[in-house]
């Protein structure tokens, strides 16, 4: 198994335990904290290949979305377009899945900007959802990955935006099984490890294509390669890596952008 993989792993399991603990001690953990925590421990396990970025100088209410991710090695390259959601410990739903963006009766739902700027950007949209179940029952009828039932593993799951849509509408329900009943909502460490088809430069054994997308191999656009960035590794003042995003990669019709992007470079990875 790969480094990679191995790291997603813990950050699902310790998401699981996160959240269940705060709950136990009478807290809720937000899905921004949850996020930011990730940020952080991707930045410090220090793995060659990983790097992260976060906009700058935005207005926080304007970010469209969570996190972008790009995958892949020399020039075969996914985007990913990601929100995060936490499963909440009190009424057992996801309870901020419609959610606006900016103010007022014409705000658009979270999930249409995500949608536009996928479709702009020919990006992948995906939802990220953080869980924590009491009841190992229901856990074990969301568990869509191909290896051994692991709990833990459900802390941290991907499901493709089509799919979550029909349970985004008001009055469907937006529990645990709801959004988990689909076989492509998947722990998110299957995308480094157990799903989809194998990634075509990299031989067997390596990543996959997850999510039956027929992908077609771009570029990694020059401001987040290595050479884009002195002293990789090293966290600057003022946050991991604050970049301007070059407004041809963020360009959409609601004008939604990510607040933090990690780069997954398989080609310096070891699988
Ligand atoms: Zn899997």
């Amino acid at each position: 198994m790969s480094a990679l993989s191995e790291l997603f792993e813990s950050l699902a399991t310790r998401t699981w335990n996160d959240i269940g603990d705060a709950d136990r001690l009478g807290f809720a953990m937000g899905e921004t904290s949850i996020t930011d925590f990730h940020m952080r421990d991707l930045f410090r396990a220090k793995l060659r290949g990983i790097r992260i970025r976060q906009a700058k100088g935005l207005d926080e209410a304007r970010f469209g979305f969570d996190w972008e991710w790009w995958l892949g090695a020399r020039d075969s390259w996914i985007r990913y377009s990601v929100q995060a959601k936490k499963l909440s410990q009190g009424t057992g739903k996801y309870d901020s899945l419609r959610q606006p963006v900016g103010k007022g009766p014409g705000a658009p739902q979270q999930i249409d900007v995500l949608d536009s700027f996928a479709q702009s950007q020919n990006s992948i949209p995906l939802y990220c959802f953080y869980n924590h179940l009491k009841n190992h029952v229901t856990a074990r009828d969301g568990w869509n990955c191909h290896c051994e039932f692991d709990l833990t593993q459900l802390g941290c799951t991907l499901a493709p935006l089509h799919e979550v849509r029909v349970q985004h509408k008001a009055g469907e329900t937006k529990t645990f099984t709801a959004l988990h009943y689909k076989k492509s909502a998947i722990p998110w460490r299957c995308l480094f490890k157990c799903w989809g088809l194998p990634w075509p430069s990299l031989g067997p054994g390596g990543p996959f294509y997850p999510f039956d997308y027929v992908v077609r191999p771009r570029r990694l656009p020059q401001f987040l390669t290595p050479e884009a960035t002195e002293n990789e590794g090293e966290l600057p003042a003022g946050g991991y890596h604050a970049i301007e995003l070059p407004s041809q990669y963020y360009d959409s019709q609601l004008g939604g952008y990510p607040k933090r992007i990690a780069v997954f470079d398989f080609e310096q990875m070891e699988f």
